[in-house]
């Protein structure tokens, strides 16, 4: 088995890497916040066997184990961040805590039958613009049952400003919506152990991350047709976590940095960037799909896979939603599939 890799942050935090099977990502980490009351988990990561070995291998190398957990945080709903949590309230009694928009979606997801999802996506794409022979796969995978999804019923609610119950520590929870409805980011108030200037630690789940940019889709749900704009919610929630300008940022991809109001003014120049060259493609009128098919992605249209390109698309519409409601772009009247045009 490989070596579990631990990092002391110091200040009675620690982080472990904890694998992502077959993902470019590679792992999630997942953080130890010791507490009066025993150790508490911000994420759990990815629900697999070697994972959860690696995650047991790190906890002993920390000097406590699975069964000895008090608490799990939850920065999200997906899988690489809540996909061990059932299994380590299984080995402990410890409490699942998530904000309420991502438990409504866990819940959501363990009632919907994988035959209904089939058919909203199918609907979905078809709205978009998407070509009948990438749709038709959905109409006929009915039976196949989906890995995720069954994940863990949370049994309590982080509500955002409010200070977790946590015994000798203060962590607040700040809501920042846009990865997920309800992503959260978790603020240790206190004082950076290295005295680095800034107001303490953030743990930042996939919010801000040093290198690489989250997906930002729309927020599916079957049973809501609310128009949403998650595009818009991610910078407002960017800015937000630039102005509490914590002295360290703790994410769970890749690695520790600092100078968050650095790192959210680059993210807001890529997204604006992005939203400008997006306008220029739109001079002519575009479904969500045929913008997909022009957008930069880390490869040519062509080679992107199935699943990944109906991620491209949501990804699409989140930033057609946004030039929409900046009045940058509107739907051409009359259109079906509706295509859009810059404003
Ligand atoms: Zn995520
Ligand atoms: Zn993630």
């Amino acid at each position: 088995m490989a070596q579990a890799q631990v990092y002391d942050h110091g200040g009675g935090v620690r982080s472990l890497q904890v694998p992502i099977p077959d993902n470019p990502l590679g792992h999630t980490l997942v953080h130890v916040v010791d507490t009066d009351r025993g150790p508490v988990l911000v994420d759990t990561g990815w629900d697999d066997p070697a994972s959860w070995d690696t995650l047991a291998e790190g906890l002993a190398a920390c000097g406590t184990a699975p069964g000895e957990i008090h608490g799990v945080l939850i920065t999200h709903h997906h899988p690489d961040h809540h996909g061990l949590s059932g299994q380590v309230r299984e080995a402990s009694g410890a409490w699942v805590a998530m904000h309420a928009a991502d438990a409504a979606i866990v819940r959501r997801t363990r009632e919907t039958r994988p035959g209904r999802w089939f058919s909203y996506m199918a609907a979905k794409l078809t709205a978009a613009g998407a070509p009948e022979e990438h749709v038709a796969p959905l109409r006929t995978a009915r039976a196949r049952e989906l890995p995720g999804f069954s994940p863990a019923l949370p049994d309590r609610e982080i509500v955002p400003g409010e200070l977790l119950d946590l015994a000798g520590r203060r962590l607040r929870a700040i809501w920042t919506p846009g990865h997920t409805p309800g992503h959260v980011c978790l603020h240790l108030e206190e004082e950076h152990p290295a005295q680095l200037p800034g107001h303490g630690r953030l743990f930042s789940g996939d919010h801000l991350l040093p290198e690489i940019t989250p997906h930002i889709g729309l927020y599916e749900d079957p049973d809501d047709a609310t128009v949403t704009d998650p595009l818009g919610d991610y910078l407002d929630s960017l800015e937000r976590v630039g102005r509490l300008a914590p002295a360290e940022i703790l994410p769970a991809h890749q690695h520790a940095f600092t100078d968050a109001p650095a790192r959210v003014r680059e993210l807001l120049t890529h997204h604006e960037a992005r939203l400008t060259g997006l306008l220029t493609l739109l001079a002519t009128p575009l479904t969500p799909w045929q913008l997909a098919e022009r957008m930069e992605w880390n490869r040519p249209w062509d080679q992107i896979p199935y699943g990944s390109r109906n991620i491209a698309v949501s990804e699409a519409e989140a930033h057609l939603r946004r030039l929409v409601k900046l009045g940058r772009a509107e739907a051409v009247a009359g259109s079906e599939p509706v295509a859009y045009v810059a404003a």
